[in-house]
């Protein structure tokens, strides 16, 4: 029997504002535990809230980056609930007028597009963070009051791999919009699935299990994929799912369950007495609108059509926003766009992920790499060579010209220079001529490889083969 899985995603963004959603505190990660509170976010009585503009701008600019309809008329609401790291024992939310409903995200799973809808985005606020010790547990309000953007996919992610690239198109978004960090790490983004099975062609949805505890996109992708398992198994074996919230542990890869629905709380939601409702004009949310960066499904559609690059290409591209200017300040200053994008997805890639730092953090400027594939493209450089010059510029921040000259690294391209280096390589491997002079094709790249091993890499490899080859058919 085969199953369709159907799965939700409710997503909590933290909202990178300087200060709390209803106080003054700074909304600060890492700070002393405690140090960033105030009579507010401790809930003191008699205290009040004060919506954080910001908050509210942040919120407006995901809302109408997701396509939803932002709501003209919009109020918070109190869900109460007892827990030490809550300390007014209410958190605020809103409920039911929300600041945003209905709108849909695109993704791209094998090259298919896809929408997935959005039900509904709303503010609130976050809860403290409580850390368990042996014996006993402490709590840190800084995180309390923070303000918190939740987006509620539709059930219509389809498998582990779909969620997979909803989270990766939204945290695309976010980030674009510069309103969250979207650091699973550090909490800045979190996310809890709601996945459920359901024979094929069936309308109703099947009873879900909710997860949560998941850390990262892939632990989001790992649970769905363990949580679709397991209830298929329950299922086959004629058991019934239980609605129940369940852990995903990612050292046994497993989920556990915490808690049955059954005994969920009653929120007790009630509009906050504390809190005007907000109305936003139609120019208003325009204005926001108006406001709206370039997002990056847009950005690689331009790249495609306006720089001639493929998806593959444009996608990498476009990937951070950091990078995409950085491509596109280096083709403000060379049109070679094809050249560009290969010297940044292929080598600067490679440096800033082993050295784990963004590109923003590195000290290359766009005219430093555009001088670097000059140099190589007029044969001053080898690619090897450059690759390593590369990692210099960065080490150094210094531009490739002040490197060459004081390693002198020029290319070695003069014929003298290069017959000196051919026997050399041809007098200590007389096996492999021997077995490039019996047929064997592959033996003259490895001659090839010595001879640029044996310049350091300074030799122009393609006037090395041409060389050898000229040499070795002619002896
Ligand atoms: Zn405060």
């Amino acid at each position: 029997m085969e199953y369709e899985a159907v799965i939700g995603l409710e997503v909590h963004a933290q909202l990178k504002t300087r200060s709390k959603a209803f106080c003054g505190c700074m909304a600060e990660f890492g700070a002393p535990a405690n140090s960033l509170t105030c009579p507010v976010c401790l809930g003191f009585p008699g205290s009040l809230p004060v919506l954080n503009e910001k908050a509210l701008e942040y919120g407006l600019r995901a809302a109408l980056a997701l396509h939803c309809s932002v709501q003209s008329f919009s109020k918070f609401d109190r869900k109460n609930y007892f827990y030490p790291d809550l300390p007014k024992n209410y958190q605020i939310s809103q409920y039911d007028l929300p600041l945003a409903l209905g709108g849909f995200l695109e993704i791209e799973v094998s090259g298919a597009k896809k929408r997935i809808g959005i039900i509904r985005a709303h503010l609130e606020e976050d809860a403290g963070k409580l850390i368990h010790e042996e014996g006993h547990s402490l709590v840190d309000y800084n995180r309390a009051g923070v303000p918190l953007l939740e987006i509620v996919s539709a059930p219509e992610i389809y498998s582990p791999e779909q969620a997979y690239e909803y989270l990766a198109s939204l945290k695309a978004i976010l980030k674009y919009l510069e309103v969250c960090d979207c650091d699973m790490e550090k909490g800045s983004l979190r996310c809890d699935a709601n996945v459920s099975l359901r024979k094929p062609g069936a309308k109703e949805l099947g009873i879900k299990a909710e997860l949560k505890n998941m850390n990262s996109f892939k632990a989001v992708r790992d649970a769905l994929n363990y949580e679709l398992k397991r209830q298929k198994e329950v299922l086959e074996s004629g058991g019934s799912i239980r609605q129940e919230t369940r852990l995903w542990d990612e050292v046994s890869g497993k989920t556990q369950a915490m808690r049955s629905k059954e005994e969920a709380m009653d929120y007790r939601y009630f509009p906050e007495p504390d809190l005007p409702p907000f109305v936003l004009s139609d120019e208003e949310i325009e204005t926001i609108r108006e406001g709206l960066p370039e997002l990056p499904q847009a950005l690689k559609q331009r790249f495609i059509s306006q720089y001639e690059l493929n998806s593959y290409d444009a996608g990498i591209l476009t990937s951070e926003k950091a990078l995409a200017e950085f491509f596109e300040a280096c083709v403000g200053l060379y049109p070679r766009a094809k050249a560009i994008c290969n010297w940044i997805s292929g080598p600067l890639s490679y440096e800033f992920n082993s050295r784990n730092t963004r590109i923003e953090s590195l000290k290359l400027k766009p005219e430093m790499l555009v001088r670097l594939i000059k140099l190589v493209e007029q044969g001053v450089l080898s690619n090897l060579a450059a690759k390593a010059l590369l990692s210099e510029m960065l080490n150094s921040g210094r531009p490739a010209d002040e490197l060459i000259k004081e390693k002198d690294l020029t290319q070695v391209s003069d014929t003298k220079a290069l017959d000196e280096l051919l026997d050399k390589v041809i007098a200590d491997n007389p096996g492999s001529v021997m077995d490039y002079n019996s047929g064997k094709a592959n033996a003259l790249m490895f001659l090839v490889g010595q001879a640029m091993r044996l310049s350091k890499g300074k030799a122009n490899p393609k006037l090395v083969q041409e060389a050898l080859r000229r040499r070795l058919n002619n002896a």
